[in-house]
């Protein structure tokens, strides 16, 4: 996602933490290359002036400059900027009423009845049960398809009613408290343009029913044509979210950069593929984080919670923080990375620097395995007592090489530095896991 933005950001905080220190005319240079990377990246021209001059004011001070690291400082202050313009604070989908309802607008092939199948799964696993309502009158087989995805996924759904889209509307909402829905979800008529009889249709429907979200689906890709778009629908029918669709294809990131600050309404989601697990909640910081490849330890320890068994997960973050474990629980380590999803994911997550350093190949965790048996108990906690006869030993029992041993040794302690950088530099992730270890102590 967004490949080539975060590629160019992470190579200009490289070159501008590497600086000792800054000069005004160092900043003004610095600034001119963010903006470049902005436009290159389809970002709205006006969206991209206004973020470099915000930066400047902020980071020409006496106090910046004359800091023992400007260009940590100065990374931040461009952290922080990019956070406040992609919304600043996370925004929760509004639930209130009885039941809720949240609808679904935007152009024909943006990805609505998708990401209503994806709303539907998300609410479902909050144990919502929602209802799922086709409101499509002039073309039935928009109905099918989300009829389909809802059999699909095991999710509640209301067919069309072919008189009219207030009429759907009405239906759905009638069934929904007859079964005990939790929330109804719209799938509103979508054309290839923005046209007066949809936008006639969906402010009707607005009006009538005072959905709780107004959710525009917005295909990523299309980059200034999304942005038009998010006005057009904003000013005639009125949003309360965006879902920000095919984020998984080469998407620049113009649309998800300047959205917020074109149309007011912040970005809610972001569907990264077809399946109904793609889609993701949008966390502005952390994706101001992942782009300018400071990483995403958050994201990542949230991870690793899930994947982990409960109790496990514990005794890993007590003994990530002092640093105690071996190569048993670099194992287990490693098992759970496995849990966590494709390798290449996790580390894009990770902090460039670390990152890099970090590449781990899936096939060889069973190779790992088979060496880390093949030791004792002490070699295990104490794997600097391996000598080239304890590495002779252990390389014949497991049928590898002595290097191999070596090998996995040398990454075992190279991993546990990276730890130990992770833990020290950021508190993010020291809270993100007492955080989850209190949370845990709590429900027991
Ligand atoms: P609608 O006309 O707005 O209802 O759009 P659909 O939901 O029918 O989606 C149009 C096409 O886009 C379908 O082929 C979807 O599978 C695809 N699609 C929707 N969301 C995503 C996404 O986040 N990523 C990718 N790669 N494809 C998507
Ligand atoms: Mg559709």
């Amino acid at each position: 996602m967004l490949e080539n933005l975060t590629k160019n950001f992470s190579d200009l905080f490289l070159k501008l933490r590497r600086k000792s220190y800054l000069t005004e005319k160092d900043v003004d240079s610095i600034l001119r290359d963010v903006r470049n990377v902005l436009l290159e990246a389809d970002v709205n021209y006006k969206v991209a002036k206004n973020f470099c001059e915000e930066i400047r004011v902020k980071a020409v001070g006496e106090k910046v400059l004359k800091s023992l690291s400007p260009g940590d400082v100065v990374a931040k202050i461009i952290v922080d900027e990019m956070t406040s313009l992609l919304g600043s604070l996370k925004q929760e989908l509004k639930l209130a009423g009885t039941p809720p309802v949240i609808m679904l607008v935007g152009l024909q092939g943006s990805g609505k009845t998708t990401t209503c199948a994806k709303l539907g799964v998300f609410l479902k696993n909050k144990g919502m049960n929602p209802l799922l309502s086709a409101c499509d009158v002039k073309r039935p087989a928009a109905s099918e398809q989300l009829e389909v995805l809802c059999s699909k996924y095991g999710l509640h759904f209301s067919p069309v009613n072919i008189s009219s889209a207030l009429k759907s509307v009405e239906d759905s909402l009638l069934s929904a408290r007859k079964n005990m829905n939790g929330a109804v979800l719209l799938d509103t008529a979508g054309r290839l343009h923005v046209d007066e009889e949809m936008i006639g249709e969906l402010v009707e429907i607005k009006e009538k029913f005072k959905p709780q979200e107004v959710l525009l689906v917005v295909d990523a890709m299309t980059g200034q044509e999304a942005l038009q778009i998010a006005e057009s629908f904003n000013q005639r029918v009125g949003i309360s979210g965006i879902v920000l669709t095919k984020m998984d294809g080469d998407a620049r990131g113009g649309a998800a950069l300047s959205m917020k600050a074109v149309t007011g309404a912040p970005v809610k989601f972001l569907g990264t593929g077809e399946r109904a697990e793609d889609l993701s909640e949008f966390y502005p910081h952390r994706m101001a984080q992942r782009i300018t490849g400071m990483g995403d330890i958050a994201t990542l320890v949230e991870k690793a919670q899930e994947a982990a068994d409960r109790t496990e997960s514990e005794k890993m973050a007590k003994k990530m923080m002092d640093f105690s474990f071996g190569l048993d629980d670099f194992l287990s380590q490693l098992k759970t990375l496995k849990k966590m999803g494709p390798m290449e994911s996790i580390l894009s997550m990770l902090p460039l620097n670390i990152g890099a350093g970090a590449k781990i190949d899936e096939k060889e965790i069973k190779r790992m395995e088979a060496i880390i048996s093949s030791m004792t108990m002490s070699e295990r906690q104490k794997p600097q007592i391996i000598d080239a006869s304890r590495k002779k030993r252990i390389a014949a029992g497991s049928g590898t090489q002595i290097t191999d041993v070596s090998n996995l040794i040398k990454q075992f302690e190279a991993s546990k530095k990276m730890l130990k950088g992770m833990m020290g530099k950021s508190s993010l992730a020291r809270k993100a896991l007492t955080k989850g270890l209190t949370k845990k102590r709590k429900k027991r």
